[in-house]
Formats: C-alpha cells, structure tokens, sequence
C-alpha cells in the first residue's frame, strides 16, 4: 500500500483500532465501530494484574484516617482500598487495550517462527479468493490507475502503484509471489483458488473488481495481499478488517471478516515471528477501516492482510527473502484453512 515511485496518493489513510481508541496522527476520519472484539480478554486480564497491584499500596489510604474513632479508621480503609482498586481496574483496562496495540509490549504473546498447524477438516470444493495488491503495468499507467470507481459509496482512484523497499524491491512483485505460494498450499488441500490477477505484468484490476471479486467467485472468502508503505523507523505486520461503510454493498460480512481477521493475524504471526505493526493503532495488528474499495464492495468475508512494512529495514529483509515469503504464505493459507474449517 503507500505511495510508490510515482507519487500516487497512499491507498487510503490509516485506520483506527478496532477497540475505541484515538485515530493515528496521520489518519483522516474513519467510522466509528463497535466495540472490541479481539484482545477483550487482555484488557480483563491487564485490569486483573493493575487492580492487585494497586492494592498493595493499601496502608496510605489507612493513614489519612487519623483521628477518627478505630472502627471508623478500619471503614476509611476499607472504602479507599475498593476506591483505589477500582481505578486501578480501570487504568489497567485502558493501558493494556493499547499496549496490546502497539506492537511492543506483545512480543511475548506471539511464538517464534516455525511450522505453523493447518487443520484436517474437509475443506476440499470451498472457494477462496486471493488478491495480490496492485499489479507490475500500473506504474507506466498512470492515467489508468487514477480514474475514480466507485469505492462503497464514494469513489476512489481504481489502483496505486504500491510501496516498495528502499532498494526498489517492489510490493507488486511481493504480493504476487506470496499469494502464488498460499494457492499453492490451498489447492494441495482441495481449495479452488481465484486469482484476481495472474501475471505480474498488467494493470489493475480496479479496486471495484477487486472488492467484487469474492460474489463474482461465490467464494467463501478472499483475502486482500500487500506490504505496507509506512515511516521507516516502524515495523510488523498488520491485518485490516472492514468496518460499516454507508454504501458497503453486505454488512453482514462484517463480523465473519473480523473472525476472519483474527485467525490470519494468529496464523501469520506464528508463522513469522514477524511481531505487531509498531506504527499505527492497532487491536495487536487487526485494524478496522471504511475507506477501503477491496473491503466495501466484498460480499463475502474479506480482509487485507499487511505482511511487512517494506520502508523499514529489518522488513524490507524478510519481504526480500523467498524462505520468508514461503511462511508468510504459510501463515495466510493456515488462517483461510481454520477459518473455512469453522464454517
Ligand atoms: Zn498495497
């Protein structure tokens, strides 16, 4: 995603994170969602470890009670310790939504990269669309790739350029190669896959195609591939799911997509290593956006999934190595396969 060498405008400004938290600094609006999904148990289990630890400063609260006759002392005490706890449950439900959702302080939460489990249910005949972002003619087409379609109730540019790593190693040729390799490891299991292109060489499709592509397939979902184009001091992966757009053509696919969501977000990270994005708000790198043609116009489940952020260094590394590549692959194909083993 991101501007590419020809200076096309970002693909849409950054999302907010699905719980409700502030927009990121460079965000334009974005809809308001419900609230979280994911990461609510985190939040509980933070609030928990707060609300014990505030307690332990419970002799202070004693001390203000001089004066008072003892058993008014001891209820003093006692009010301020419930006082104290309570806040102490709410600034621990505040910190850990958000530092789930900066990157860092999850690096625990993920394990090192390795084999990453597919299940063994019957998934043969299910339909899945992969959609390798942004194509190899698009930056010698800029006429094309800028005319307005129609994005879910506004209209959009059809398709950017795409980012690409400091070196020129460009996001077309990332997505096209990643999402080679999940079909390739879906059709072994008996998945029709779509391609929304299969060369890396044209132009487009439109983000309008693109988004419609899952109806076009009677699929049972698609799954949207790019790399990120953000500051280069920031790293990690992250997934978008779609949240309500006025002229998002099924609402419904909402509540499967971030399902959908959190399955990849899971499966990626257990194959990659590859932690959070660091740089924008996420849900521990599942962000909800509106302002995506590829999710508004899908009518069946549909995400994006952001594998790296090809500006940085230590990722512009992974995205260029083909062992990397293949478990990113790996991690896409295992979340599609939990998911359609769920449905
Ligand atoms: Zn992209």
């Amino acid at each position: 995603m991101a501007a590419g060498p020809g200076g096309f405008p970002r693909e849409a400004p950054r999302g907010r994170a699905v719980p409700g938290v502030a927009p990121v600094p460079d965000g334009a609006p974005m809809s308001r969602t419900g609230p979280a999904r994911a990461g609510g148990r985190r939040s509980l289990a933070a609030a928990a470890a707060t609300g014990s630890g505030a307690s332990r400063g419970s002799s202070r609260p004693a001390r203000a009670g001089r004066g008072l006759s003892r058993p008014a002392q001891v209820l003093v005490a006692v009010v301020a310790v419930l006082v104290m706890g309570a806040l102490g449950v709410v600034v621990g439900g505040a910190t850990g939504g958000r530092g789930g959702g900066d990157g860092g302080g999850a690096a625990g939460h993920f394990p090192t990269a390795g084999a990453v489990a597919f299940p063994s249910a019957d998934v043969r005949g299910r339909v899945v669309v992969l959609d390798p972002g942004h194509n190899g003619g698009n930056g010698a087409a800029a006429a094309q790739i800028a005319r307005l379609v129609d994005a879910g109730g506004f209209q959009k540019e059809c398709d950017t350029v795409g980012a690409s790593t400091d070196d020129g190693y460009p996001e077309h040729a990332f997505t096209f190669d990643v999402a080679n390799r999940a079909a390739a490891l879906l059709r072994a299991r008996g998945v029709t896959v779509v391609l929304t292109r299969t060369d890396d060489a044209g132009i487009g499709p439109c983000v309008d195609v693109r988004g419609r592509a899952a109806a076009e397939a009677h699929a049972d979902l698609a799954v949207s591939i790019h790399a990120d184009g953000g500051p280069p001091e920031g790293s990690g992966f992250h997934v978008i799911a779609p949240a309500h757009a006025p002229g998002a053509v099924n609402p419904g696919i909402v509540e499967p997509s971030a399902r959908l969501a959190v399955r990849l977000r899971d499966t990626f990270a257990a194959a990659t290593a590859e932690p959070p994005a660091d740089y924008l708000r996420s849900q521990n790198g599942v962000v909800e956006r509106s302002d995506l043609g590829g999710l508004n116009l899908s009518s069946a489940p549909k995400v994006f999934i952001e594998c790296a952020n090809m500006r940085n260094q230590a990722d512009a590394a992974r995205v260029t190595d083909p062992a990397w590549r293949q478990r990113a692959a790996e991690g896409i194909a295992a979340g599609i396969l939990h998911f359609l083993a769920e449905r």
